[in-house]
This record gives C-alpha cells, sequence and structure tokens, in this order.
C-alpha cells in the first residue's frame, strides 16, 4: 500500500540532493514556525525546543517586541554599511553593551555578523594592542569554523580534519575537567608547560577562554581557574578574552558567566542571544586595546547590520522589562532539580553539571554494563561522579537544590557506579546519546548534544520557558533516558 511521504521526508530529499553532508542537522525535522519555546514543524508536529538554535533564543521565538523593531527598522532602512553611513542602533548598542560589561575600565564595542568573526576580531585587537602573536586557547574549546576559529577549536573532529593547514601561533592547553581527570591545579600546572616548552610568555598576545565550555560539554571553568589566568595574563602583559557566544546574555544567571567570578578580562566575544535570532556579533573591550588597530583595519560589510542591532535593543529592552536575569535564575535551580532526579533515577546519568540555566548531562554505561551499579561503586558525589559546579557557580549544589531530602536518602541508599570512561566506553556512550535525543524527539522534546566525545544532552531552553512546558520535556527526557538505559543504542 502506498503511503504519502511526509512533508519533512520530501524535503529531507532534496536537502540529500543539494546540501553538502558537512552541513550536518541535529533533526530530520524542517522548522514550519516557532514561539516561546516551542517549534512545530512543516508536517505540524509541536516541540519543546531545548535546543534554542543553538543559545540564540534566550528571550523565546518570535518575541513582539524583537518583530516590532525590526520591522519599524527594516521600514527606515535595512543596510548602508557601518564604514559608509552609520546609524543609531549601532552606537546605541554599542554604548549599552560598554556600560553591561564588567569592570570600571572604560570600553568600546565593535560589532561584526557571525561568532567566529567576533573571535577572529578579538584575536586582531590583541595582536595590534600587545604586537605579539602567540594565542592560548584550550582543549574541548570552540571558537567557530573560519580558518582562525577552528584553529583555536580543541576538537579535532569533526571540525579541523582534513581542514589543515591550520593558522600559526595558537598554542592549547588541558582545562579543567574534574570527570575527565583533570583538576585546576593540573590545568594550570599544564599550562605552565606550554609557556616552558612550547611559545615563551612575552610572545603571547592573550589567553582566550570560554568561562562555560558549550560545545565541549558544558564544562565551567571553576573560578579559581579564571582567576589564576587573569593574574598570570596581568604577570606577562597578555590579555585574557572570554569568549561569551554561548554562556552569556542570562544563560547562567548574570549577563555574562564570566561574572561569577568576579574576573574582569580584556575582552569579551558576544553572539548567539544578543540579537534574538538575527545575526549580530560583537566584540566588547577595554577602550584603550579596541583603538589600537588603525582607521580601517576593522569592520565588514554587514557588521552591526541595522536590523540586527535594532533586535538587540529590543533584547536588552526584554532583559530588562522582563527581568529576564531573575528568570533565568529562577530556571537554573529548577533545571538542576530536575536533572539531579534524574541522574538519581537513571544510572546512564554520569554527571549533571553546568552553571545557572547552562546545564547539560554526560551520559555513560556504568563500568561492567548496565545494571551493576555496586560493582566498582564510588559513593554519590565523590570525585568525578555526580554533579559539577551548580545553579549559582557558587560549589557544588546543595542536596536541597538536587531535590531534597529525598535525593540525600537516595543517595545514601544507593551506590553508584563509576562510569565506563574508556575509549570504548565513551563511544557506546556516544551512541547512547544519539538515542535518548531520538527518543526525546518521537515524544516532542528537541535536544542537542555536546561534549569532545559527543555524549552530553545539554539545554539552551528559552529563559522564559513555562512551567507546564518544562514538565512535559522532562517527561519527555525521562523516558528517552529510560530506553536508551534498558535498550542501548
Ligand atoms: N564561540 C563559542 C563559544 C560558540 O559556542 C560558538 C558557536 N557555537 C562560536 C564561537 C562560533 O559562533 P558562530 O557559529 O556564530 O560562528
Amino acid at each position: 500500500m502506498e503511503t504519502a511521504e511526509s512533508r519533512n521526508a520530501q524535503l529531507g530529499r532534496l536537502r540529500g540532493a543539494n546540501v553538502p553532508r558537512g552541513l550536518a542537522t541535529a533533526h530530520p525535522v524542517f522548522a514550519a514556525r516557532a514561539k516561546g519555546a516551542r517549534l512545530w514543524d512543516v508536517d505540524g508536529r509541536e516541540y519543546i525546543d531545548f535546543t534554542g538554535g543553538i543559545g540564540v533564543m534566550n528571550i523565546g521565538h518570535a518575541n513582539e517586541r524583537v518583530l516590532n523593531a525590526v520591522q519599524a527598522q527594516l521600514e527606515r532602512f535595512s543596510h548602508t554599511a557601518a564604514q559608509v553611513a552609520l546609524y543609531e542602533p549601532y552606537v546605541r548598542l554599542a554604548e549599552r553593551l560598554n556600560a553591561l560589561a564588567p569592570g570600571d575600565a572604560p570600553k568600546k564595542t565593535l560589532l561584526l555578523t557571525t561568532g567566529a568573526e567576533a573571535v577572529e576580531n578579538a584575536v586582531k585587537l590583541a595582536r595590534a594592542y600587545t604586537g605579539r602573536p602567540g594565542i592560548i586557547a584550550f582543549s574541548g574549546g570552540f571558537h567557530g569554523r573560519t580558518l582562525l576559529g577552528m584553529t583555536l577549536t580543541g576538537k579535532v573532529r569533526p571540525y579541523q580534519q582534513n581542514f589543515g593547514p591550520f593558522a600559526p601561533e595558537v598554542y592549547h592547553a588541558p582545562f579543567p575537567y574534574p570527570l575527565r581527570g583533570w583538576s585546576t591545579e593540573d590545568a594550570l600546572k599544564a599550562l605552565d608547560d606550554v609557556l616552558a616548552s612550547q611559545v615563551a610568555p612575552e610572545r603571547v598576545a592573550a589567553i582566550l577562554v570560554e568561562p562555560v565550555q558549550g560545545e565541549g560539554g558544558f564544562v565551567p571553568a571553576p573560578s579559581e581557574f579564571l582567576r589564576a589566568l587573569r593574574e598570570l595574563t596581568e604577570r606577562h602583559g597578555m590579555l585574557l578574552i572570554a569568549d561569551e557566544i554561548q554562556s552569556g546574555f542570562g544563560r547562567t544567571g548574570t549577563m555574562f558567566a564570566v561574572e561569577h567570578s568576579g574576573v574582569v578580562p580584556d575582552l569579551i566575544t558576544v553572539a548567539k542571544s544578543l540579537a534574538g535570532g538575527l545575526p549580530l556579533s560583537g566584540v566588547i573591550g577595554r577602550q584603550d586595546v579596541m583603538d589600537a588597530p588603525e582607521p580601517g583595519g576593522l569592520g565588514g560589510t554587514y557588521g552591526g547590520n541595522p536590523l540586527a542591532c535594532a533586535a538587540a535593543l529590543a533584547v536588552l529592552d526584554v532583559f530588562e522589562s522582563s527581568d529576564l536575569l531573575a528568570r533565568g535564575r529562577a530556571l537554573g535551580t529548577t533545571l538542576w532539580e530536575r536533572f539531579g532526579a534524574l541522574r538519581d533515577e537513571h544510572e546512564i546519568v554520569a554527571e549533571v553539571r553546568g552553571l545557572g540555566a547552562m546545564v547539560a548531562a554526560e551520559l555513560a554505561l556504568p563500568v561492567g554494563g548496565a545494571g551493576s551499579a555496586g560493582a566498582g561503586s564510588a559513593g554519590a558525589g565523590s570525585a568525578g561522579v555526580g554533579v559539577g559546579v551548580g545553579p549559582d557557580g557558587g560549589g557544588r549544589p546543595s542536596p536541597a537544590r538536587r531535590g531534597g531530602a529525598a535525593v540525600r536518602a537516595a543517595d545514601a541508599a544507593r551506590p553508584r557506579a563509576r562510569p565506563d570512561l574508556s575509549p570504548a566506553g565513551l563511544a557506546r556512550a556516544a551512541g547512547i546519546t544519539d538515542r535518548v535525543i531520538a527518543e526525546a524527539r518521537e515524544r516532542g522534546l528537541l535536544l542537542l548534544k555536546a561534549g569532545q566525545s559527543g555524549n552530553v544532552v545539554r539545554v539552551l531552553v528559552p529563559l522564559t520557558v513555562e512551567t507546564d512546558e518544562l514538565d512535559r520535556a522532562f517527561d519527555a527526557l525521562g523516558q528517552a533516558l529510560a530506553v536508551a538505559g534498558r535498550e542501548g543504542a
């Protein structure tokens, strides 16, 4: 019997024939429309969107204020080029971003289009200011897909594979990642080694760090690590660049994630949720650094597009009028509770970690396979198993934050199996993660994976998500974890 091909399947065929496979898409669904934290596909199916377009939609899809601001600007003009005739939304936005960025020093902002372009420009600025070539970035970091962006990215497959030769004068050091055996102390020792064995400190222009690694699997940089980087960069005349492209704009409960540590970077790269879905990025930084390049050295035809600037101004208005930072903090607490409960219920959840509402679960089978809790077990919360940083960045979340006394009792009663983080174990975990994501989609939840080994599910849901939407999403995720834990990949 013939069945009518779905719209998603039709468009999927069209895509297969016309779009390169190198552009991978997480879900085989085509978007028809989206509102708030929901997305509908072309076959009319509704999903709760835990991806937020990869962290772009912190204020939610199709926000009225953004819509109106863009429409009004579109009617005035859509483009002049910032290098030809500048416009008020650009300078107003720069003024507001300068005021929002941490630190008392006077600041300036350069607006661009993509995240990778912001990172490239931060490197140019750091080199122009210091007169030095070297940049230090971290394993597991992600900074974009341009030549320099992928060179700075600390993951080979798929981002760098077969794309070399790479940009020169980029050095990588390990990032603190306790679950994988890297403490802050280890990472700092390894950084000293890079400076002794690979590049002298006086040749390094900047250290580039994500305050919470995004693509790397929501691995937070501990505050003491960021403070040590600040001290080291100051000692050697290097700049500190915080890449806040994924961790910024309220995701962690503060405007920028680096604020949790009290560290003031010299430059901050921003993009994604800055403009509520319009392509806009920027570098915010110390005035003297931002003014180092000669006139004409910075820019780009579309950089700081007026429609995108109008959208970003509306986004900042929404943050103020709806107190979205407070809403993000409340969401963070809820997400940690929900994930804590999932972790207690599903042994494939090896660790829940992140900062504020930037929460993820790293999945792995227990050593010895499913159902072997007790064999090679470690107590809940012992090093490397359990939870990392927390809702407010102030250390590990308290038991109460992870679901109260019931959780504490469960922790005590049931020893957790050690996760299998061997290469073979991680390959199995990646398969399980794909299965979880597929099962969740079947149940109406769109998720994204992350992590060095592709075994992390992350949450970038709009901060405006409603409680009943969260209920539905966590039901779906719980069921998906149960199926994948039982049946495997
Ligand atoms: N830096 C970080 C921290 C990111 O998360 C991303 C995007 N995932 C980028 C840079 C690159 O941004 P874009 O894809 O807009 O170039």
